[in-house]
């Protein structure tokens, strides 16, 4: 019996996030912030800061415990989703900026004040204590203060308004990039088990953008290298993986988690492709060579033969029959956009690569791997929105190969 997929271990001990640039470090379901990232300023830009030395020294003992406290952090991580959401219905084309600031401003310290209340009460509890009352006063208004004379920066040159809006922004990127570790996680292990001959170890950043519709995006960045992107309709979290949401083809909805991971797992297949064929590393780039094309199919191909592994091995898996039926429907809205909307990406190049499979299997879609000219490829140009194009390209190759 093989471990779960899906069962939220979080074994992504020496893991780092690198997509923020943050070294957190990840033990079991602990996370340890670095003491030194538990630093923390303020009024460093309006005057010298005012010194409360009572206050301070409370505040930071109850900061520094959610800080290092990931339960904690965690769960003001809904909260930022929930304002970050607020904040894009609230764009009405009558409201001017002024009046959409001070409505947020208003949203958020009703808010915070609740929030401030159940981090010092829950401080007070674990340490059987009680702060006097004009110090817990001043506690949660400082953690709230909303005033020019209080910027705090946490993790960064982020400026934040009050104590709690830098732990909830940081709750908040905390949440989605360790979702986005673990499906990478859980996406690397798919490959390993199930693909071991195409895998490749290449050092792919994760990054996330939100509210947009549901996709994925595969980037060589010129100074950092690969880079996958999830462009989704909500901001991810451990915590809602199994709600339902839109993908981006027309057709029911799935589970987050079942989108996140066939995103992740098509994505990640557009850089085996380059590390086998060594493509050479030129920065951005647009979708405009005919080797963008043939990367496309491939990627298809290897996700909708994912599905067909994972259902075979639903049972050594741990899938439920919610998840075997969603993956089922990805399957079967991805081909039918490809056929029927005639998908720009690829149904030439995907046939082209299913007759391979077909023929020799994955052995001989590895051989023709081996022998993509990637210079020739690159120097064809293409144009990405023609399907007639994509269908003559795959025509041509399969008069090749
Ligand atoms: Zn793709």
């Amino acid at each position: 019996m093989g471990r779960p997929l899906f069962d939220g271990q979080k074994s992504i001990a020496t893991l780092s996030l690198e997509a923020l640039g943050k070294t957190h470090e990840f033990e079991d379901s602990t996370l340890h912030l670095r003491s030194a990232d538990t630093q923390w300023e303020r009024g460093s830009t309006f005057g010298p800061p005012i010194e409360y030395p009572e206050i301070d020294q409370a505040l930071h003992s109850v900061l520094r415990e959610t800080l290092e406290n990931d339960k904690v952090l965690l769960s003001l991580a809904p909260a930022g989703i929930r304002l970050a959401l607020a904040q894009d219905v609230a764009r009405e084309p009558e409201e001017t900026f002024w009046q959409l600031k001070s409505r947020l401003s208003e949203i958020r310290k009703r808010r915070e004040q609740p929030v401030a209340l159940r981090l010092i009460q829950g401080f007070e509890k674990r340490h059987g204590m009680t702060f006097p009352p004009e110090l817990r006063e001043s506690l949660e208004r400082e953690l709230v203060e909303d005033s020019p004379g209080h910027h705090f920066r946490y993790f960064g040159s982020t400026e934040h308004r009050s104590v709690l809006e830098a732990l909830e922004r940081q709750a908040l990127s905390l949440a989605v990039n360790r979702y986005l570790l673990e499906t990478k996680q859980r996406g690397i292990r798919l490959y390993q088990r199930f693909f071991p001959r195409f895998y490749r170890e290449y050092a792919a950043g994760m990054s996330f953008l939100f509210p947009h519709t549901p996709n994925g995006e595969y980037k060589e960045k010129a100074d950092y290298g690969p880079d996958i992107i999830f462009k989704l309709d909500h901001p991810y979290t451990h915590s809602n993986e199994s709600r339902n949401g839109h993908t981006m083809f027309p057709g029911r909805m799935l589970q987050h988690k079942i989108i996140a991971l066939m995103i992740f797992f098509h994505e990640y297949a557009h850089g085996i492709f380059d590390q086998i064929l060594s493509r050479p590393n030129q920065g951005w780039h647009r979708h405009e060579a005919a080797y963008d094309a043939v990367n496309e199919g491939f990627a298809t191909l290897l996700e909708l033969l994912l599905i067909d592994k994972l259902v075979e091995a639903c049972i050594e898996l741990g899938l439920s029959d919610r998840d075997i039926r969603d993956l089922k429907e990805w399957k079967r809205q991805h081909l039918w956009s490809l056929k029927k909307k005639k998908d720009t990406h690829t149904w030439g190049t995907f046939y082209f690569w299913h007759k391979i499979y077909k023929r020799a299997g994955e052995e001989g879609m590895l051989r023709v791997l081996h022998h993509l000219d990637a210079k020739y490829l690159l120097s064809l140009r293409f144009d990405y929105q023609s399907h007639r194009n994509n269908l003559l390209l795959g025509e041509e190759l399969i008069s090749r190969y």
